[in-house]
């Protein structure tokens, strides 16, 4: 390893080519760092604002070592690094957050094994292996539930909510009978997050409990303000959250989800080991961002503890708006929304729009509550989001 913290001039690795990698590479340009990308298409976001494009997949050892070659230290920017990628850039180069902690957060039975083994709460769940297992869990926990492959889920994908044991077996099959969890689906009061950055002196710092809402599995709203969830139960997120990362020895940022149920108790739901779509607001309504913070992290250099300057509110852009005047894909009227004071918009650079690809997100910022919230209803009305 080189000396700490990395100078400037140094070389990032990112494995994956998508919206986040964009965005770190953003931060960390800022930083004077250049980033090398590590894709399986030659045009991706990522890899249009990076310095270097490796183009393979992340199994070839031929492009592991080429990202080896030109990278300082290197990250990832979705989870679904096979372990043995990790292990293999591990071997030549520090790898934050390291082969430890990617193993535990992309396979659900082993983070909510984990969590539970640290005493954490968790939705009711367990393992699903094969149909037996299927069926006895649904009869077990009673519907309705929601069955969940074990990896590469996302954005709701990979997930069944299933009202009986036979549609139970249906999802199973549909999954190609690959191991999944079976959950209780809760009665959900709010659902929130949590975003923390860990160095590997063990400093950790947070940003503000974010309040998400979701439709249809993914992510569509963000809110972060001064009692947007209880005192009390934001502070007690925070701390599951940091204690959760000095448990897997994190080094990097780390979201953890969270569901607050009817009777206002709180569960996790699960964990992302890398910067989060519920943590893009912080690009505009703080002095740090996430991605600031993962590069921080992987240079070395000092966590801050980030400092939210205005009531804030993300909303997702999602393709379905590219073809909200019909069948033709055609851009959404961002004269119109930038045209709102407080908005700032960030575009993917995605080739074309698919509904339900995150094509870019809208944060807004406002000097108060009730300002923020009416530049939010009225860049919905605008985009034909709705309001929330
Ligand atoms: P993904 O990896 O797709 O984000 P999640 O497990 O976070 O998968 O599920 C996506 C969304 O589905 C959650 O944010 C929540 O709205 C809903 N959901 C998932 N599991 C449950 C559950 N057990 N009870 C109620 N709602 C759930
Ligand atoms: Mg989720």
């Amino acid at each position: 390893m080189s000396e700490l913290p990395l100078p400037p001039g140094s070389t990032l690795g990112i494995l994956g080519g998508g919206q986040l990698g964009r965005m770190l590479a953003q931060a960390a340009a800022r930083l004077g760092f250049d980033v090398a990308v590590l894709e399986r298409e030659a045009d991706s976001p990522a890899g249009r604002v990076a310095a270097h494009t490796i183009v393979g997949p992340y199994a070839d050892p031929d492009a592991l070592e080429a990202l080896a070659a030109v990278a300082t230290v290197v990250t990832y920017e979705f989870e679904n690094v096979p372990s043995a990628t990790a292990e293999f850039l591990a071997a030549r180069v520090p790898v934050r957050p390291g082969p430890h902690a990617l193993a535990i957060c992309q396979h659900r039975v082993r983070e909510k094994q984990f969590l539970n083994d640290a005493g954490v709460g968790t939705t009711r769940w367990g393992a699903a292996l094969n149909a037996d297992d299927v069926a006895r869990r649904v009869s077990e926990f009673g519907a309705p539930c929601v069955l969940k492959t074990s990896r590469f889920g996302y954005d709701g994908k990979g997930q069944a909510r299933v009202a009986n044991v036979a549609e139970a077996r249906v999802a199973f099959d549909s999954f190609k009978r690959e191991a999944c969890v079976l959950e209780k689906m809760l009665p959900l009061q709010w659902e929130c997050s949590v975003i923390v950055a860990r160095g590997a002196d063990g400093a950790c710092v947070n940003l503000p409990v974010q309040r998400n809402l979701h439709r249809d599995g993914i992510l569509a709203v963000t809110q972060v303000y001064e009692g947007v969830l209880p005192a009390q139960r934001a502070a007690q997120a925070v701390a599951a959250t940091r204690s959760i990362a000095d448990g897997l020895q994190y080094v990097g940022v780390l979201c953890v989800e969270f569901f607050v149920l009817a009777d206002g108790s709180l569960v996790v739901n699960e964990m992302a080991p890398r910067p989060h779509n519920s943590g893009h607001w912080s690009m505009d309504g703080c002095d740090v961002s996430q991605f600031e913070l993962q590069v921080r992290a992987m240079a070395g250099l000092p966590l801050v503890q980030p400092r939210q300057h205005s009531p804030s509110i993300m909303l997702n852009l999602l393709g379905d708006l590219w073809f909200a005047r019909g069948a033709k894909e055609t851009s959404p009227p961002w004269d119109q929304v930038l045209a709102l004071s407080g908005t700032h918009l960030h575009l993917y650079g995605k080739l074309s729009a698919r509904p339900g690809r995150k094509m870019g997100h809208l944060n807004i910022t406002g000097a108060s509550i009730e300002a923020v919230r009416a530049t939010a209803l009225q860049a919905c009305a605008l985009l034909g989001l709705e309001a929330f």
